[in-house]
């Protein structure tokens, strides 16, 4: 297997230069050009000569060459169809990779899971474009992906939201998401100058390391997502009101009030006081209400 030739600003733009490569901002095309930021994301990520890995986001293969080494096999998977003829070229060698162009969010991963990997976990590694971050985690936690681990790439503010606990100005919704599914975990930060184009925020590599099983017990998952996010939408209002103005929860102001009541929580508590577990409480009170 190749050694990875590339990590550096000069070979990524050379490689751009020699494809005549023009960066699509609507993909949220930042590359990686820093070989210490890239051996950091695969030590932080625990992958072995075991896994497979699955990649979102080649771009031109940088990040893919330090997997590919690390990994059993490699399946990356890329939306934009002019980086594929330049991943021909930069990946020929590592023939533990596979390239498919695909929009992640519609690749069928289930499948590839079980085709590749016999439905065991799987790897997920990524810089993530950072303009559908949220939706690519969540559908993989809420689509119940077999997967071991999540390394990634974020905005450093998403990685914030992600660790974030009660009480303080990041908790929320994704907060309460990931925690549920996963224990998060902050590798690195990393600032703009590692990347071509820099980025204008600085960003965060975190591992989210899936449960086996969730923490805490709920008997209806997607009620209890449901109510945080009408929780989280009106931030400043007190949970009663909050839940009561969700026109698809339907719940009176005296059903909240009484559910609040029987789990001693203050009649004026706002949503973003409560612990996952006090959430999955009051999912559990309101169903039977
Ligand atoms: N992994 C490369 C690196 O670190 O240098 C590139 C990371 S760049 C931040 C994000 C990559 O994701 C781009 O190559 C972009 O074209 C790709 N991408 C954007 N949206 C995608 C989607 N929906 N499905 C698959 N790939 C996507």
């Amino acid at each position: 297997m190749p050694t990875p030739d590339l990590g550096s600003p000069g070979r990524t733009a050379e490689v751009i230069r020699t494809h005549q490569f023009a960066f699509q901002k609507k993909f949220g095309q930042n590359f990686l050009t820093d070989a210490h930021v890239l051996e950091k994301i695969v030590a932080a990520s625990g992958v072995t000569k075991e896994d497979l890995v699955l990649e979102i986001g080649p771009g031109i293969g940088t990040l893919t060459q330090y997997l590919a080494c690390a990994a059993r096999e490699v399946v990356a998977v890329e939306i934009d169809r002019n980086l594929i003829p330049i991943l021909g070229e930069t990946l020929a060698g590592y023939d533990n990779v596979t390239v498919i162009c695909e929009d992640i969010l519609k690749l069928d991963i289930p499948a590839l899971v079980q085709e590749r990997n016999e439905g065991r976990p799987i790897q997920v590694v990524a810089n993530l474009p950072y303009y559908i971050t949220t939706p690519i985690i969540m559908s993989l936690f809420e689509s119940h992906v077999p997967m071991e681990s999540l390394t990634v790439m974020v905005q450093k503010e998403v990685a914030d939201r992600m660790k974030a606990g009660p009480g303080t100005k990041d908790y929320g919704a994704l907060s309460l998401a990931v925690q549920f599914y996963a224990e998060p975990y902050l590798a690195a930060h990393v600032p703009p100058h590692c990347f071509m184009p820099r980025p204008n925020v600085g960003s965060a590599v975190i591992r989210l390391r899936r449960y086996e099983e969730p923490p805490i017990t709920v008997r209806d998952e997607g009620w209890m997502f449901r109510l945080i996010r009408a929780s989280f939408n009106q931030r400043r209002k007190t949970l009663v009101n909050s839940l009561h103005n969700a026109p698809e929860l339907n719940l009176s102001k005296e059903q909240v009030q009484e559910a609040l009541a029987d789990l001693e929580l203050p009649a004026a508590v706002r949503g973003e006081a409560l612990t996952l577990a006090q959430f999955a409480a009051l999912a559990d009170r309101l169903l039977l209400s």
